[in-house]
């Protein structure tokens, strides 16, 4: 058993917190190690610390803090390996994925580093015909604290995405990872605080729902929250009394297209990782499949022969591990067996499936729209196939529920193709792949509707994280001075023929 201050900056002087809680292996039940609950408080006194650390974050300059977080990425990257044990231990995913996880991780610190200055540094903008006397200038200065409330299902990928961003726009940062992987979350925490000893700028709170509470109540200049719908709603109205913003980064039901010229063996094989991978946790993993008619029963064969040879388990052979979340096992129980009643054909599995901790694959065909496969998250290892006559009818349907996050398009013709994505009403869609967008890290990542609102990832993530400040400077006595009790009607007449010659032309 690990315990908690091995991998908190709790420190044993502090007072002690009066509850505690576990955190467990989801494939064996055991006890991982035991943390916090910490109050309001507690959560209080951890913003103000934070208050202090930003002052002096935001007081180095952008060399100087991009030199220490590429010194975290560097950290990170050579305790990869014992990183990725604990993501495995914590959540019960392989550990290969777990490193892939990591790795992306990586790969979004470096380019927060060092993009940050090139996209939030002070920059000029033409001031215009009326405004012509003054310099203009537009810059992102940091907000100062921001608190972010984060998911288990990607313990380091997920946060990372406002972690690093906010970090990078020069922000102090208290974290709150979920319950369920806490100590994933101190060992970012400490890790950091390995490198950058100086101030408190990165800081772990612990607790479950209370004390997700008190941060997105507590004096924070901005959370980035990731979570499910119905908990963004909570946080957002706690963030409403000190019209604290936030970000919301939520859940999906994300829709896979392919079209009659697609690679078939290519979309199969995307269609069931995207799928399966993770056992399905995954915010843009693939729920709902539409197939063209003419390739239908070739791809679902295709999809069925590589779904079937997958296997969840705890062994280093498996394909995927056990839900980590065991209440998420009631609501694929039920979404299953609501299609299965609405007349849903099981393609691959079924209800017999379901052996907690694990839920082996399960495909099921000609599931009535209305079901609850379809228009909920299900967030297992389960997929619905779908038969349309085309391309339209299957973006139709794809846009037709109240979630908007990713998506993905299987099409030989390239222009279909790009014509299709931009119709799925999504954030990000991906190209005969899945989830590639996740990798690219000047891409924006977000969605829509039940999926959230707002953008980590790229220069709209940083800028997330970023208050935009406007400044003019009066570089010279204006023609014509408006801003003046002493204005003279002269002045006023000469402005009025300015802007009707600029502006007043007939546009046909
Ligand atoms: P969740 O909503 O149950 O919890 C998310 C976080 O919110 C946890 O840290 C939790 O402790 C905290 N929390 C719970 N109740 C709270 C409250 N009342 N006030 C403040 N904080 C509270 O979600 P989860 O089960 O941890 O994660 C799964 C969900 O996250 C899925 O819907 C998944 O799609 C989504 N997700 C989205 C993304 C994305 O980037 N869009 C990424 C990963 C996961």
């Amino acid at each position: 058993m690990v315990r908690a201050m091995d991998t908190t900056v709790w420190t044993p002087g502090q007072a002690g917190p009066a509850q505690t809680f576990d955190t467990l292996n989801p494939a064996t039940s055991e006890v991982i190690a035991t943390f916090p609950a910490m109050p309001e408080s507690e959560v209080d006194a951890t913003v103000e610390r934070a208050r202090f650390a930003a002052t002096w974050w935001a007081g180095l300059d952008w060399k100087e803090r991009q030199t220490r977080l590429l010194a975290w990425k560097s950290h990170i990257t050579r305790y990869l390996g014992r990183l990725a044990e604990l993501v495995h231990t914590e959540t019960g995913k392989p550990l290969a994925d777990a490193q892939i996880e990591i790795i992306l991780a990586i790969v979004h610190i470096d380019w927060a580093a060092r993009n940050a200055r090139k996209v939030l540094r002070p920059r000029r903008v033409r001031s215009g015909l009326i405004a012509i006397n003054q310099a203009a200038t537009v810059e992102y200065q940091p907000l100062g604290v921001i608190g972010v409330i984060g998911p288990w299902n990607y313990p380091v990928f997920t946060p990372m995405g406002s972690i690093a961003y906010a970090l990078a726009a020069g922000n102090a940062v208290v974290f709150k990872p979920s319950e369920l992987t806490p100590a994933v979350g101190g060992w970012l925490v400490s890790s950091f605080a390995d490198v950058v000893p100086e101030q408190p700028v990165l800081q772990l709170v612990t607790g479950g729902a209370e004390t997700g509470q008190a941060l997105a109540g507590s004096e924070v200049d901005k959370i980035a929250f990731t979570g499910s719908a119905g908990t963004a709603k909570k946080v957002m109205a706690a963030c409403a009394e000190n019209l604290t913003p936030m970000v919301a980064e939520c859940g999906g039901k994300d829709a896979f297209l392919v079209s009659a010229d697609a690679d078939l063996d290519a979309a199969a094989d995307a269609a069931a990782w995207g799928a399966l991978s993770n056992a399905g946790q995954t915010c843009v993993g693939v729920e709902r499949v539409y197939v063209v008619e003419g390739v239908y029963h070739t791809f679902l064969e295709k999809l069925s022969e590589r779904v079937s040879a997958a296997r969840p388990g705890d062994d280093r052979e498996a394909s995927y591990g056990p839900m980590t979340l065991p209440g998420q096992i009631e609501v694929v129980e039920r979404h299953i067996a609501d299609a299965l009643a609405r007349g849903g054909r099981p393609v691959v599995g079924g209800l017999s499936s379901i052996r907690r901790p694990y839920v082996d694959p399960i495909v099921l065909a000609d599931v009535p729209e209305q079901s609850r496969a379809i228009t909920e998250e299900t967030f297992g290892p389960t997929l619905t196939v779908t038969r349309v006559p085309d391309m339209e009818e299957g973006l139709r349907l794809a846009n037709g529920g109240r979630y908007g996050l990713g998506g993905t398009v299987f099409a030989g013709n390239k222009k279909l193709a790009m014509e299709a994505a931009r119709a799925l009403r999504s954030g990000m869609t991906a190209i005969n792949s899945v989830v590639a967008f996740t990798a690219v890290p000047a891409l924006p990542f977000g969605g829509s509707g039940d999926s959230g609102f707002g953008r980590i990832h790229g220069a709209d993530g940083l800028r997330e994280f970023a208050r935009t400040k406007a400044i003019t400077r009066q570089r010279m006595r204006p023609l014509m001075n408006l801003t003046t009790l002493a204005r003279k009607d002269k002045d006023m007449r000469r402005t009025l023929s300015l802007v009707t010659f600029v502006h007043g032309k007939r546009y046909r």
